[in-house]
């Protein structure tokens, strides 16, 4: 495989194949509530890219929609997915975690969140759990360059990015970093350097997607006015291949592409066919 991928990853940490529990803890994000922006980064749902998370409060149900395909001996993160995980009092965002851990499946939490959005008393409380189990962040930086951050509407700058995994590996906690490739305005030279960004702050993961046009959005406006064209699968994966030249063997690449909500997606609709895409990505990087 030309790539450490999170199964690999996985079976490394915990010994077993694990699956992650998509939660929502009810969490909005400052770049929606004027905090940091309004409206939210162009490309975002109003589901707050989690259309597929369950309430944290209803675990069961969010691990029995995964175990049926996981089978015997499987571990499971909660993985809090929607909006700005963090983005919330430390005290609330104690109780979501300490209600997850407290089931007997869960092995460790997943939060995806922000750079702004990690004040001094969250970092420490993740790094006092960090310490009993594993504790990782995923880091919504989409790209390195803040010109294409503005044109996006992220509302936080990539400096901000580089001095939150600084403070989140002070306390060893693993930082991934979420990546989108086809931004509009970028050329490949740019997403190149969005990863050349994200090895030099030392992250241990990446996750990559292509770039989904989804009903509703800004972005899906812009491409109906024709502003912008998505990538074709075989672009999308040139690119992705001279990525992988740029990651280390230690960094983790938790995801080639994702699969949006398919009730939502304008385009690309290549992203839909997730059969067509793993047998593809199997081909050509397995
Ligand atoms: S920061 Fe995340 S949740 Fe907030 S608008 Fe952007 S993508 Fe959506």
């Amino acid at each position: 495989m030309r790539y450490k991928s999170a199964d690999q990853y996985y079976r490394g940490r915990f010994g077993r194949k694990i699956y992650r529990v998509s939660l929502d803890i009810g969490t909005t994000c400052p770049n929606r509530d004027g905090t940091r922006g309004e409206g939210g980064c162009i490309f975002c749902s109003a589901g707050g890219s989690g259309e597929f998370a369950l309430s944290y409060e209803d675990i069961d149900s969010a691990i029995s929609r995964v175990s049926g395909k996981a089978g015997e001996g499987a571990g499971y993160l909660a993985y809090f997915q929607s909006y700005t995980g963090t983005y919330c009092d430390v005290s609330y965002l104690k109780q979501c975690i300490d209600k997850v851990m407290a089931h007997p499946m869960i092995l460790g939490v997943i939060i995806a969140t922000r750079p702004d959005s990690i004040p001094d008393d969250t970092l420490d409380l993740l790094a006092s759990y960090n310490r009993e189990f594993p504790v990782f962040v995923e880091l919504g930086l989409q790209t390195a360059s803040d010109v294409t951050a503005e044109r996006i509407n992220r509302c936080y700058r990539t400096e901000e990015f580089v001095a939150a995994v600084s403070r989140l590996h002070r306390h060893n906690i693993h930082v991934t970093a979420h990546v989108i490739i086809g931004l509009p305005g970028e050329v490949v030279e740019d997403m190149l350097d969005t990863v050349r960004l994200v090895v030099d702050a030392g992250c241990e993961g990446i996750k990559f997607t292509a770039l989904y046009v989804l009903r509703g959005t800004v972005l899906a406006q812009m491409y109906e006015r024709g502003e912008f064209d998505v990538l074709g699968m075989e672009e999308y994966f040139d690119i992705i291949d001279r990525a992988l030249d740029l990651i280390p063997g230690s960094m983790t690449v938790f995801r080639l592409t994702g699969d949006g909500p398919k009730n939502l997606m304008i385009a690309p609709l290549w992203t839909n066919n997730k059969r067509q895409v793993i047998n593809y990505i199997n081909r050509r990087f397995g």
